[in-house]
């Protein structure tokens, strides 16, 4: 009977639901799949077995990311993959790893470099900070006060030391991190 012929290999998927040709659910084991199925250590060639997912079901699931160096060697070991091939693979696993290696420290290093001048822009932005405070606040409580164009010009030259001082490290010159500002005041900055 054509009928009970067509049930017999047709098959429905577990995952999709999709009723398809028996054909469509075979899969070809890995060696290593292969010995494990058949309880043996190695098998000569791998065998397929019919599969309760669909192929396109299974294909969406299949791992994606790149083999791990363990498991090229383990495929290299159950004959899955070719010496050769997994030898290449383990020699360019080993290159990349080099090279984040070397990009990791370089990062680290420029990291390191920079923190100094981040240590030292904030303590001159504090210190700017306070002159602008003393200005602001005397203005604040007396326009006319005594010592307001003082505190102005202090907090003019803060600001003119902080940049020129952050310019300089940042070309290179070394700061100790808490250098006073006012250290730089009357004799203007450029002269130092
Ligand atoms: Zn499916």
């Amino acid at each position: 009977m054509p009928d009970q012929k067509s049930k017999d290999v047709q098959k429905v998927c577990t995952m999709c639901g999709e009723t398809k040709p028996r054909e469509e659910f075979k899969r070809v084991l890995t060696k290593r799949q292969s010995a494990s199925l058949l309880r043996r250590a190695s098998v000569r060639s791998p065998i397929s077995v019919i599969s309760s997912r669909c192929k396109k079901c299974w294909q969406q699931t299949k791992r994606k990311a790149p083999l791990t160096i363990k498991q090229i060697k383990n495929k290299k070991a159950s004959g899955d993959l070719h010496a050769v091939v997994a030898d290449i693979m383990l020699t360019q696993r080993k290159q990349n790893a080099n090279l984040i290696k070397k990009r990791v420290m370089t990062e680290y290093w420029e990291k390191k470099k920079a923190e100094p001048i981040k240590r030292l822009t904030q303590n001159l932005q504090q210190q700017v900070a306070k002159y602008a405070n003393r200005y602001h606040a005397t203005k604040s409580k007396d326009p006319h006060h005594a010592l307001l164009r003082q505190h102005r010009e202090n907090y003019e030259m803060a600001k003119r030391a902080r940049d020129e001082l952050l310019s300089r490290a940042k070309a290179g010159e070394v700061f100790d991190i808490n250098v006073p500002l006012a250290q730089f005041f009357k004799k203007g900055v450029s002269d130092v």
